[in-house]
């Protein structure tokens, strides 16, 4: 098992989200330049942000019960920082980078730029707007069961944010942390509202950032929303249905269940997934349908992937994680054994159907398992795919940087 650790980051990867690790007291994370432990939004990562070997960059569970009985440590010895397993060395590892930018204020506002919008991995995640409404319905709340978001707006994150104060954010990030894509998350609000509040960011940062933006949000009603974002030059969309079992999907989200159904979480997956024939064509487009496993049997979590990447979308898989404060708290996280046949199956899904996976440049995701980090969990090769993927990304990364430099001639 430790040599398996030692070889192979994405089974490290996957082994510290269903464990978690144990901080020892000799770690002074922010002292060294590492990035506060907050609680975080999406409902999903609470932890210490770390890069593995290999450049997996992750965020493992250090704060919640099932972590106190990790196997994993991390220390510091003379000024590096080191996982062990059982008390031996397995790997050195890096603590993701605080940017300068997250002990700013927003100029006239003073409010704190990581109210605004924080990095996860090397993106820029923005939370936008206020609470989920799930949260908030009367007579009885029907928020998702494992979700923390309602437990951490208004902490961590500002629940007014202008385009302005945005903008500025993302400039920092940009200038300063270098990110090439911005996320937009929200929850749901009476109205279908999402996509009319994001859009003013979204063309406001196209227009003056030329960057990447992806939103995540309920599927709207109105599927042909999605061709207006495609023409704007949104660069993904993202569908949380989380459980692809209708009985537990029903059951751990509630709010999700009663206003959209599952089924219209998959329609809308399957209508975004044409539109990548359309729109600009210098524009990349996916199309994510996002799962949790570990709440669902790993066969369903593995039907799930199949059926997104049959119809032309590429999964994100989530790991549960029982976060302190929400319905789920006390349930147990899953075991690795269980996963690792779920994200062998992402990987080689992805890669039978030729999808496009790991093409954005300098996109490191901390908060899931990308498909490509699990080639190592696979022993099955796709070397044309392989090297079309690797054509795909030169050919994007080098026409993104010029238009970015284009971009910044044209505005000197
Ligand atoms: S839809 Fe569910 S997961 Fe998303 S913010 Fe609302 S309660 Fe949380």
């Amino acid at each position: 098992m430790l040599a398996d650790l030692q070889t192979n980051p994405a089974l490290l990867k996957l082994d510290l989200y269903c464990k978690g690790a144990r901080m020892d007291d000799s770690c002074f994370i922010e002292e060294d330049g590492g990035r506060k432990i907050l609680r975080t939004r999406a409902g999903l990562g609470s932890g210490l942000e770390l890069i593995l070997p290999g450049g997996l960059w992750t965020n493992v569970p250090v704060s919640e019960s099932f972590a106190e009985r990790s196997p994993y440590t991390v220390h510091r010895e003379r000024g590096r920082y080191w996982l062990r397993y059982h008390g031996i060395d397995v790997v050195h590892v890096q603590l993701s980078p605080r940017p300068n930018w997250y002990d700013r204020a927003i100029l006239g506002t003073g409010k704190a730029m990581t109210r605004i919008g924080t990095l996860q991995g090397t993106y820029l995640g923005i939370y936008q707007a206020k609470v989920c409404e799930y949260w908030t319905q009367k007579p009885m709340k029907t928020n998702c069961k494992f979700c923390s978001v309602g437990l951490n707006l208004g902490i961590d994150d500002a629940d007014e944010k202008s385009v302005d104060e945005v903008m500025e954010v993302v400039r920092a990030a940009r200038n300063e942390s270098g990110i090439t894509y911005v996320d937009f998350n929200t929850g749901h609000y009476e109205g279908d509202t999402y996509l009319d509040i994001l859009e003013p960011y979204i063309r406001r940062i196209k227009s003056e950032l030329g960057l990447l933006v992806g939103v995540q949000t309920p599927p709207h009603r109105d599927l042909k929303r999605y061709d207006g974002l495609r023409a704007m030059g949104v660069n993904r969309v993202s569908f949380c249905f989380e459980i692809f079992d209708r009985q537990l999907f029903e059951e751990i989200c509630p709010g999700k269940h009663a206003e959209y159904g599952l089924d219209h979480y998959l329609e809308a997956i399957r209508y975004c997934a044409t539109l990548g024939r359309k729109g600009p064509r210098h524009e990349p487009w996916v199309t994510n349908g996002e799962i949790i496993a570990g709440l669902e049997p790993p066969e369903s979590s593995i039907r799930a992937i199949d059926w997104i990447t049959s119809v032309g979308a590429i999964p994100t898989v989530c790991v549960f994680r029982p976060l302190i404060g929400t319905d789920l708290e006390h349930a147990e996280p899953p075991q690795t054994e269980d996963m690792i046949p779920v994200f062998r199956r992402l990987y080689e899904a992805c890669m039978e159907k030729g999808l496009p996976i790991g093409c954005a440049p300098n996109v490191h995701v901390s908060l899931v398992m990308l498909p490509e980090e699990c080639r190592s969990l696979s022993n099955r090769r796709f070397p044309w795919q392989t090297l079309k993927l690797k054509a795909m990304a030169s050919v994007f990364r080098r026409g993104f940087e010029r238009r970015l430099a284009d971009r910044a001639s044209a505005a000197a």
